[in-house]
């Protein structure tokens, strides 16, 4: 039954081909049996015509025989009758002949013997023959001829009748096998019909039927996929061209789409304005209140930039909280005054502040623009510069726009190679401390010394902090420039104890970079543990606008730890930030320090009167007063008179290699009792 399985639509032709073959056999033998039905009807009916006309010839013969007994009638008759036997004698042989395939018939020729239509018959030829020859003769023939009569008209009539009967029966016997046969045939075909129906064609057609489904259901299953794949690539592409967060172009689309506003530039010969944008003080929201927020503040700045500007422009984000807009500035007298207003705009409206979870933040934006309006510029130079004014625009105080202009490019090309030289110099140790001694006002007794970072240039030889510490702030390099500077600073106090000097404290700077660090205050701890110090030598000296943040502020946790850990703690600059004094009176402090530009001119009666009230809100604190950049006699005289604790500067001491504050040691202490006025007078 196997090949009545589906096997394949190859296979379906064979199928189809060995129906066709057996109807093709059917029809055939059908046909054939039909052909030979016809033929032996015909056959047969000759047969029955054959032995029916012995019947008359019998008759005719028996009547004829009677004519020669008259001379006359014998000489016209004999010639027929001699005819007549001639033919009823030569039918009988073929009858005799045929009987051989009729059975009644065959029967009733040979019945026994003599009394057979065989014998019947010789005899009879036999008696007309004799009697023809009497005749001839002139004999009596009379009782040939009523042989003949009685035979032609009695037994023989009655054989030769029987003979036709059953010819005819064996006739009719024989044609009725041969319908029967025929309907046999008919019921076949039909039945083997029926079966290639059921084998051969029904399960065709049901292979077809499912082959056409199945295609149907691929091609449907192909449309699906296909739709899919389109969706897809839709996506895929899409998200190779747009920031998953903001919904933005990304810096991909922004190259591509720069690249071909460039060319349709160059005919319509518009003006296109590349703006760099870069949020001020988001890296601490992001500190502080967590990415979540962070997130929502970038996507809200997003949405306030995208409504700033035209459908047609272009609004990227290409980085944390950077973003590159490309807008065509319609043609008039100031392209420049038109894209700086629209900076302006812009950074008006994402300075308003956000309500995001119950928080309210407050971000700002820094824009560094740049006019395409010659033919020079390609996609990567134009970014570029925008970003380049974005620095200066951030140096400039951020919050603001500046245009690009050709001489920034030299500055930035500087600054790049310095921050690399600075990296450099950071894994090389050239970063050193100097240190710059400070002294009690009171009794000159050295309260201390504040250590300060040095670059040990290999070339350039020692390069002051104002030459890269900026730099340092920008990039981050400033935590491990603090922690280089404070761990040589450590180990300078160390050894100048380990001289035997009384060297109470050492100070060191505290960037908000190094406060925020989670390893910062462990490590401090560990490094004045290790030297066998311990943390109450330690002054941290931490400028105003560093506090300037929320409670939770990881600066402002750092500086509580350090205090609940016995660290000095002393705002520095103080007078020039932003502090508030409920700030200041959360926080365990120690000291004040005075910023040098009050300093400078204390002798006067105005900055005087502030260094007093300083003073006085120190003493109100509980908190001990440093001043620094005390340069001469008279500066030092005045604070001493004002009620400062400590004084710091050039009038006292440099900041200093650790072989020179040896030296500077020896000569301070060498002074008679132990100096209380200033060293070097200007
Ligand atoms: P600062 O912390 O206020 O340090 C005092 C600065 O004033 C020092 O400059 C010192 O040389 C200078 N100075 C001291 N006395 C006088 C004086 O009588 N007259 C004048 N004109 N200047 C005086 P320096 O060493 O160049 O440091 C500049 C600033 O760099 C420092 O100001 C501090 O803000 C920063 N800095 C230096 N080292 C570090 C460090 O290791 N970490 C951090 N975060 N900042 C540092
Ligand atoms: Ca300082
Ligand atoms: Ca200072």
């Amino acid at each position: 039954m196997a090949f009545l399985a589906w096997g394949g639509a190859r296979q379906l032709w064979q199928r189809y081909a060995l129906a066709v073959m057996i109807l093709v056999t059917l029809l055939v033998g059908g046909h054939l049996l039909h052909l030979q039905t016809l033929q032996e009807g015909a056959k047969d009916a000759e047969t029955i015509d054959l032995s029916g006309r012995q019947r008359m010839l019998s008759q005719r013969i028996a009547g004829l025989s009677r004519s020669l007994e008259h001379p006359v009638e014998r000489l016209t008759l004999e010639p027929a009758l001699l005819d007549a036997l001639q033919t009823f004698e030569k039918s009988h042989k073929e009858l005799l002949r045929r009987s051989e395939s009729f059975p009644s018939a065959k029967k009733i020729y040979a019945e026994g013997q003599d009394e057979g239509l065989d014998s019947q018959v010789g005899a009879f030829i036999a008696d007309v023959r004799s009697a023809i020859a009497l005749a001839s003769e002139g004999s009596e023939q009379s009782l040939y001829i009523n042989e003949i009569e009685i035979a032609a008209f009695d037994s023989l009539l009655v054989s030769l009748d029987r003979a036709v009967k059953a010819f005819t029966a064996d006739t009719e016997a024989r044609l009725a096998n041969l319908e029967r046969l025929q309907n046999l045939a008919l019921w076949l075909a039909l039945g083997l019909l029926a079966l290639e129906g059921l084998f051969i064609f029904w399960p065709a057609h049901r292979s077809v039927v499912s082959a056409l489904e199945a295609a149907e259901e691929r091609a449907c299953q192909l449309e699906n996929n296909n739709n899919e794949l389109k969706a897809m690539t839709a996506q895929l592409k899409h998200s190779a061209n747009h920031d998953q967060l903001t919904g933005l172009a990304n810096r991909k689309k922004l190259h591509d789409d720069l690249e071909i506003r460039l060319r349709k530039r160059a005919e319509t010969g518009e003006c296109i304005c590349v703006m760099h944008v870069d949020l001020d003080r988001f890296k601490e929201i992001n500190d502080t209140l967590g990415h979540p927020v962070g997130d929502a503040v970038l996507v809200r700045a997003a949405e306030t930039m995208r409504s700033r500007f035209r459908k047609e422009d272009l609004v990227a984000r290409v980085g944390g909280d950077e973003f590159v807009i490309v807008a065509n500035i319609a043609h008039h007298a100031d392209a420049h005054e038109a894209a700086r207003n629209l900076a302006e705009r812009m950074i008006a409206r994402i300075k308003e502040p956000m309500l995001i979870d119950g928080n309210k933040c407050s971000v700002g934006a820094s824009v560094g623009y740049v006019l395409v309006d010659d033919e020079s510029g390609d996609s990567d130079r134009l970014i570029a510069d925008a970003d380049i004014a974005l620095y200066e625009a951030k140096r400039a105080g951020k919050g603001v726009a500046v245009a690009f202009g050709d001489g920034m490019r030299n500055e930035i090309e500087q600054r790049y190679k310095l921050i690399s030289d600075l990296e450099r110099a950071i894994d090389a140790e050239e970063i050193i401390p100097f240190l710059q001694p400070k002294v009690a006002l009171a009794d000159g007794r050295v309260e201390g010394f504040e250590a300060l970072s040095r670059w040990q240039h290999p070339e350039q030889g020692i390069l002051p902090p104002g030459q890269f510490i900026q730099l340092a702030e920008e990039t981050d390099l400033i935590a491990s420039i603090d922690r280089a500077t404070a761990l040589g600073g450590l180990d300078a106090l160390a050894e100048l104890r380990a001289h035997g000097y009384d060297i109470p404290t050492l100070a060191v700077n505290a960037s908000a970079s190094s406060l925020r660090n989670a390893n910062y205050v462990p490590d401090l701890k560990m490094a004045v543990a290790i030297r066998g110090l311990r943390p109450a030598d330690i002054r941290i000296e931490v400028v105003e606008n560093t506090l300037i943040s929320d409670e939770n502020d990881m600066a402002l946790r750092s500086l509580k730890n350090l205090s609940e850990s016995g660290f000095k703690i002393d705002i520095d600059d103080f007078g020039t930030g932003y502090a508030s004094l409920s700030m200041l009176s959360r926080l365990q402090l120690t000291g004040l320090k005075i910023d040098r530009d009050l300093i400078d001119n204390v002798q006067n009666a105005k900055p005087r009167q502030v260094v007093e009230a300083i003073v006085g809100l120190a003493k109100g604190m509980n908190l001990e007063v440093i001043a620094e950049g005390v340069e001469n006699a008279k500066q030092f005289s005045a604070l001493k008179a004002v009620g400062c604790d400590t004084a710091q500067g050039f009038g006292i001491g440099r900041p200093m290699s650790l072989e020179d504050t040896l030296v500077w040691l020896e000569n301070y202490a060498s002074k008679p009792g132990g100096i209380a006025t200033p060293i070097i007078v200007n």
